[in-house]
Order: C-alpha cells, then sequence, then structure tokens
C-alpha cells in the first residue's frame, strides 16, 4: 500500500535544510508520494527510511527492458492515466508474430518483411519494435530452429510464446543472452517457466484469465523475487481489453496496487484482419505495453505506428523541426516562399502538399517553440516581427530576386504589419495547406 504525504514526511529528517530543492520536507514528502519526485533527491534520508520509503519512491509501474544493445526496447515506468497530466514515458511497443511451423526459408522471409517496417512520419523514424515466436507447433525441436532462424535474421529483441516450459528453455539456450521477453507464466505452468526467467535474467509475462487470479499470481511471482514482470489477462475481446487495461493502470497508478505495477501485453489474433488493427489502436491508446500482432502488411502497421505517435507524443513538448528556409524540389529565384511554424506536422504538411503541386518552392519554418500556425499566433509566438527576423536570419532574400510572401490564411491578419516591416508584399495563402495546389495555380505567376 503507498504510504500518503505526511507518513512519508515522518520518515525524512524534517529539517527543511531545502538541498532537496523543495522549501520544505513536508513539500517533498507530497512530491513523493505522487510520484514526482525520487528519494535520492535527499540526500539526508537514512537507510532505515529509504528502505521505508522504498515503495513510495518507486514508480507505479515498473521499468522493464527487453533486447540489448542499441535496439533495447523499455516500456513501463508510467505515473498517469492521462497523457495531458504529465507524459506518458514509453510508447507501446509493437511485435510481429512468426510462426515455428513455416519452414525455415519462408520464416526468414517473414523476418525479413518484419526488419523493413520501418516508416517515416513527421521527420521521425517509427518501426516495428520486436519479433514473437509462436510456438504453434508444441515441438521443443521445432520451436528451438525457429528461434535459432529468426535470432540469426533480425536485430529486433524476441518474444518467445510458449506454454511449454520445455520450449522455452529450449528458445532460451538459443537466444536467452539476448535478454527476450517470455510469454507466458501461468497458474499451471508458473513453478517452471519462472525459474526459467530467473537462470536466464530476461523479463517475463504472467498470463491469468480474471483480474483477480492475475493479481494473485503476480504477486506470487513478484513476491518470490522475479520484478521483471508484464501482465497478460488474456482478454481478447475489445471491450474487454479496455477494461481490463483501463482497471489494471487506475490500480497501479491511484491506488498504488503492487501486483498490477507493471507493464502490460497483449497479443492481438482475431480472424479479421482489420478488427484486428483497429483493437491493436485501443490497445496502444489504453495501455498496452507489449502488444502483438499478426500482420506484416505494411498499410496495418503504418496505421499503428502513425497512431502510437500521436498518442505518445509528449503534450509538453511539440516536436518541432529545426527553424530555418527550406527547399522542396530544386527552387530557382522566382519561386514561390510560404511562410509557416515550425510545428512538425504543420511543417510537413506543407511540405507534403507543395511537392503535391509540383511547383519547387521555398517554406520558411518560423521558431514559435514547434507550436501550429493559430496557437502560436494566439500566443504572440508567429508575430510580423518574428517572420521579418525570421527572413532575414535564413537569408531569403539572397536565394530569390522578387520579394513576396505567402502566408497562411489563417493569419491574414498578421500581412499588413508584416508588408511594413518587412518591404516584402504578402500575399494571403489558403488556409489549409491542402489549398497551396489550386492556390499555385491559381494565383502564383514568377
Ligand atoms: Fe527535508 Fe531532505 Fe529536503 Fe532537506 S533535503 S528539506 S531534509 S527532504
Amino acid at each position: 500500500m503507498a504510504l500518503t504525504g505526511l507518513e512519508i514526511y515522518k520518515l525524512l529528517p524534517r529539517t527543511n535544510c531545502k538541498d532537496c530543492g523543495q522549501p520544505t520536507c513536508l513539500a517533498f514528502a507530497m512530491q513523493l508520494a505522487a510520484g514526482k519526485a525520487s528519494l535520492d533527491a535527499c540526500p539526508h534520508a537514512s537507510d532505515q527510511a529509504r528502505e521505508a520509503l522504498s515503495a513510495a519512491a518507486s514508480p507505479p509501474i515498473a521499468l522493464i527492458t527487453i533486447g540489448v544493445g542499441d535496439n533495447a526496447v523499455q516500456v513501463g515506468n508510467e505515473t498517469v492515466l492521462f497523457r495531458h497530466e504529465k507524459r506518458f514515458e514509453h510508447p507501446t511497443a509493437i511485435a510481429v508474430s512468426v510462426d515455428d511451423t513455416l519452414p525455415p526459408t519462408a520464416l526468414a522471409a517473414r523476418v525479413e518483411a518484419i526488419n523493413n517496417l520501418v516508416f517515416e512520419r513527421v521527420g521521425q523514424t517509427c518501426r516495428v519494435d520486436l519479433v514473437a515466436i509462436r510456438n504453434r507447433s508444441g515441438e521443443v525441436n521445432t520451436f528451438r530452429n525457429a528461434v535459432r532462424v529468426t535470432a540469426a535474421a533480425t536485430s529486433r529483441p524476441l518474444v518467445l510464446m510458449s506454454y511449454d516450459a520445455a520450449c522455452l528453455a529450449a528458445g532460451l539456450e538459443i537466444a536467452g543472452q539476448k535478454r527476450p521477453l517470455i510469454w507466458a507464466a501461468t497458474p499451471e505452468n508458473h513453478q517452471e517457466v519462472v525459474p526459467l526467467a530467473a537462470r536466464y535474467g530476461v523479463p517475463l509475462v504472467v498470463r491469468a484469465e480474471g483480474l483477480e487470479t492475475l493479481a494473485t499470481l503476480a504477486a506470487a511471482i513478484g513476491g518470490a523475487g522475479h520484478k521483471e514482470l508484464l501482465l497478460d489477462t488474456g482478454t481478447r475481446d475489445v471491450a474487454g481489453l479496455l477494461a481490463d487495461q483501463t482497471h489494471i493502470r487506475r490500480l497501479a497508478v491511484q491506488k498504488r496496487f503492487r501486483p498490477f505495477g507493471y507493464p502490460t501485453f497483449c497479443h492481438i489474433a482475431g480472424d479479421d484482419p482489420v478488427e484486428n488493427v483497429l483493437d491493436a489502436a485501443v490497445g496502444i491508446a489504453k495501455y498496452v505495453a507489449v502488444l502483438v500482432i499478426d500482420t506484416v502488411d505494411p498499410a496495418d502497421l503504418l496505421a499503428l505506428v502513425t497512431w502510437r505517435l500521436n498518442i505518445y507524443t509528449d503534450p509538453q513538448r511539440p516536436v518541432a523541426v529545426e527553424p530555418k528556409l527550406y527547399a522542396i524540389g530544386n527552387p530557382g529565384p522566382d519561386a514561390p516562399v510560404f511562410v509557416t511554424t515550425n510545428f512538425s506536422l504543420t511543417y510537413f504538411c506543407v511540405a507534403g502538399d507543395v511537392e503535391a503541386a509540383r511547383v519547387p518552392a521555398y517554406i520558411l519554418a518560423v521558431d514559435t517553440d514547434g507550436t501550429s500556425v493559430l496557437t502560436a499566433w494566439a500566443a504572440g509566438k508567429l508575430t510580423p516581427e518574428k517572420i521579418t527576423d525570421a527572413l532575414a536570419s535564413a537569408g531569403v532574400a539572397e536565394v530569390v530576386r522578387h520579394r513576396r510572401l505567402i502566408i497562411p490564411g489563417s493569419v491574414a491578419v498578421l500581412s499588413g504589419k508584416l508588408a511594413e516591416l518587412s518591404g516584402w508584399e504578402v500575399l494571403v495563402g489558403p488556409r489549409e495547406s491542402s489549398g497551396i495546389p489550386a492556390y499555385l495555380k491559381e494565383h502564383w505567376r514568377p
């Protein structure tokens, strides 16, 4: 059970020395109780207090690492229910499955297809994170060979999926050094599977149907010392998935219910490929940490990684591009110059629509701290003064011989002052960037 702020306060030195950055020990205790501070910030806490406070000081959901090296994946460490409360720390790790029943060449080809599921979105590289090997055969040697082929064909961390401890042991003999995630310890097999996870020092999915059974099993395994756990309720219908994930997150974050203080796992494996993608999208939104899906169709994965990117962006840190002058195509001295902000999504929308217009052009991305056009205008971050400064610092006058700027239609109000300050003719473009091709066709004359 989590300690209250007052209970934590009684364990602190209560000298109000401020070395932790808080004005009083009580203020620090409140921060600690809310999971917003680390006990390490108080250099004067006694060992006894540290021990007593360890539960309060640790995040409500454990941080779990899968894999090793540059491709290792981290999940968990979450502290909030909604991202606007602070942020989500780690996006859902997406795993694509391979079956051990595939012939070696087909298996290697599928793994290669998974390796190639890499997408560029708004300047960021998004990819499938893990490869999950399903023990469909039930055969130890078949599973061992599949793990061998898969491990040789990918640098992605692996998920070894079997209920059979002997099969998992065979997979770990091959890939144990790569720190795979193993699925799953159940009420029936945990006495064989948990020692395996402990021997190889790998994270383990605990699977049980029903939240109470899952809590009991996770508490028993965690109490025995294995703390690198993920939770799988076994629910596969989307309503049940949503309910289970929400209950687990609420109990972990709001009640500090330790048996649920681990990231969650879900395998989406329905019969309808479209429904599978929709269910996976629900899982990504609420709050699956490792999600396995059985498709290598880039259209499915592009939808999911894009959705994930939107959900897990830190709302306090908009994704921004470098504020500068961008050349689209191969623009000459008569090319149009568009003004926009350095909010990544805005910039890439404008760039995409300029490309679609097939008119080489320049885009001046003004530094608005990564906010969109209207937000920046409302916050005083997209002003005639800032645009004029950006024009000068980017040297736009040196790359074009005309003196005409196209500003977003939604901030037409800036045009008069901007023309006066900059000395450039200011053209009011379309309100939405999708109107750029038509706008250029109708209005732009070099
Ligand atoms: Fe209190 Fe420790 Fe903070 Fe000093 S550093 S104010 S003793 S909590």
